[in-house]
Parts: structure tokens; sequence; C-alpha cells
């Protein structure tokens, strides 16, 4: 009687609600995606500027090696955005802040502008402005991790196009609906990239680097990192699956507005599954971290990615997944609604 008419009801409406094919939309976040794109002549510019560093600081620290790492190295940078640079050295004499004030001076020296030394950050940094190239950039000291999950991530975007174009638009997403501040306990881009894999592991367009043969190894500190990166092998990996961007993305906010659980789940590329939070014991807070929604680390397994996020920061982010997930199943025009600014 009744309730199965007002079913009926709901799921007419649902039908008409659905009318969008989501597929009709992939055009225009590929064109998104293309206008993010950093231009060949800015990728240029940065190893310019590498290469300038690199001989300024190797004339005072011959042994030392500055390495590219972060957005613009692993491959998932937008057009403008600032560099981050790794100075590599080994010396016992000096200590972390030592070196970076010296590296500040070198810098002065060598005529660049707006430089700052952060010594007190949690990773402490230089920060400088280039005149001959208008970039500005991040110089950390012995911060090896980040140069190897840098590369593991370029990896991964090797195997299948899919995964540079969603992460770009989950990206830009995140930066217009101001979800990408780590400062405000939301999660940070790496963390974005790292959640985009996940998914296509689980859909079988990406394989699993870490558990297959390990062909590249590297020992930073206490963590072993080994991975298959002979990626070039593997580029018809995801062909059988014919999914589109945007039923992919589709599928992202789906998945973290009405799939993750949030009370067990971890998300791990190192496995390609997902594991729980009781087995990493991440059930309850300890000190800072609170683990409100976790995201393993690739290297740094005791790392969850989600730590800053706090109870305040948790409810806006599930409420722009749910937002993102509502938009692309039943907004007429997802492609502008979906990074309308917050
Ligand atoms: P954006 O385009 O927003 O600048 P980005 O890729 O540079 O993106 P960031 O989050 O600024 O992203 O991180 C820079 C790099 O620092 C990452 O690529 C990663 O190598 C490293 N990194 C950032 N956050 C973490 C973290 N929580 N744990 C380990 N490494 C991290
Ligand atoms: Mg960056």
């Amino acid at each position: 009687g009744h309730h199965v008419s007002s079913q009926r009801v709901r799921f007419q409406r649902r039908i008409r609600a659905c009318r969008y094919d989501i597929d009709q939309f992939s055009p225009s976040f590929l064109s998104i995606f293309e206008s993010l794109v950093p231009s060949e002549e800015e990728i240029a510019k940065q190893n310019q500027l590498l290469i300038a560093l690199s001989r300024l600081i190797t004339m005072e620290w011959p042994n030392s090696k500055l390495y590219l790492y972060g957005s613009c190295a692993n491959s998932f940078g937008f057009s403008n955005s600032d560099i981050d640079l790794c100075l590599s050295i080994d010396n016992n004499e000096m200590s972390k802040v030592d070196i970076i004030l010296k590296l500040a001076d070198i810098l002065q020296a060598g005529n660049l502008q707006n430089i700052q030394a952060l010594t007190r950050a949690r990773v402490p940094i230089v920060k400088l402005m280039d005149p001959d190239t208008g970039l500005s950039c991040d110089i950390c000291v012995n911060n090896l991790l980040a140069v190897v999950n840098t590369k593991l991530l370029r990896d991964y975007a090797q195997i299948d196009r899919r995964l540079r174009q969603l992460a770009f638009i989950v990206k830009h997403w995140a930066k217009s609906r101001r979800v990408n501040e780590t400062y405000q306990g939301t999660l940070s881009s790496y963390a974005y990239v790292i959640m985009c894999i996940h998914l296509l592991q689980l859909r079988r367009i990406l394989p699993c680097l870490q558990e297959m043969e390990a062909t590249c190894y590297v020992t930073v500190d206490d963590n072993h990192c080994a991975y298959f990166d002979q990626v070039d092998k593997l580029n018809n990996y995801g062909a059988h699956n014919k999914e589109t961007i945007s039923s992919l993305l589709w599928a992202f906010f789906h998945y973290w507005a009405y799939q993750h659980d949030y009370t067990k789940d971890v998300i791990s590329i190192r496995t390609g599954r997902i594991i729980s939070k009781h087995m990493k014991d991440w059930t309850r807070r300890v000190g800072n971290d609170r683990h409100l929604i976790c995201i393993e680390d690739p290297f740094e397994t005791s790392h969850d990615l989600g730590r800053v996020v706090d109870k305040f920061s948790i409810k806006i982010l599930r409420e722009e997944f749910e937002r993102a997930a509502n938009i692309l199943q039943y907004d007429p025009n997802p492609s502008v609604t979906l990074f309308e600014p917050y």
C-alpha cells in the first residue's frame, strides 16, 4: 500500500535525477586538466634554476647534491607552483639548523632574493626567489625519504595516464574548496595523490609496485625502500579497464563519502589493499595523532598522512566528499560546480 508507493516515488525521482550520463563530462574535465599542466618552457626554467643553485652550493660543499622533489618532480605539479628542493649533505660537524643558516648565507652571496631561513619549522627550510627565472623555492636538508616517495609517485604516473588526470582534478577540487591546507587540519597534496593511487589499484588500473619483485632499493634512516621501478614494462597494465576520467572521479568521491569505513580502515598503497586500524594500533588518539582518516605512508609505514585531521576538519572533509559525490551524480554542470570556490 502506502509504503510501496512512496518507495516508488523515491525511485522515480532518483531515475529522473540520474538522467545525466557521467561519461559525457569527460572532455570538460580533461580540458581542465590540460589547463593546469605546466608548459615545457616552465619545466625548462625549473631545471635551469636547479642547475644554477647546484653550482652555487657545490662550490661551498663539493660533496653535496641538490634534488628536486615534491610536485615539480613527481609529475603532479600545477603550472606556477613553488619548487621543492632537497640538499643532501654528509656533514657531521654541523647541525641541520647550522646547515640551513649557512645555506642562507651562500644564497645571499649568490644574489638570490627574499631569502628566509625557517629554522624552527617541523621541516627546517630556506625560502628564496630567483630573479632570473622568477621562480620561488624551498630548500630542505637531508629529507631523502621525500626524494624517494617523489620517485614512487612519478613512476606510478607513468603506468596509466588516468592517474595524473584524476589526481590533478582532485587537487584542483581540494584547492578550490580549501581542503588542501594541512595547517588547518585538512590533507596535503601528497595525501590526495596517494588516495588516487589506491583507488586505481583497487580497480586494477595500477599494480602495487611495492609487492612486485624489487628493482630499486634505497635505505633512508631505518626505512628500507624497495619496489619495482621498471614501469616502462607495465604501460598496458590497466588497459583492460575502460573507465573514463569522470566515472573514476565519481568513484573517488563516492568511496570517500559513502564507502570508506572511517572507524576500521586504513588505505595502503604499499600493499594495494585496505588494512585495519586495529592491526596498526591506530584505533585511538596517541599524542597529536587522532587517526580519524587513515592513509599509510608507503615507506614510513608508522606515519599516518591523515594525522593532521582533527574532529572539526574531519567533518568538513567528509561534507566536501559528499558534496562532490552528489555533484558528480546529479548536477547538470559538474565540471563547473565541483570547483566553485568555498
Ligand atoms: P603542491 O602542488 O600542492 O605544492 P606537492 O606535491 O608539492 O603539491 P606537498 O604536500 O607540498 O605536495 O609535499 C611536497 C613533497 O613532500 C611531497 O611530494 C612528498 O614527497 C613530501 N611530503 C609531503 N607531505 C608529506 C608527509 N606527510 N609525509 C611524507 N612526505 C611528505
Ligand atoms: Mg609543494
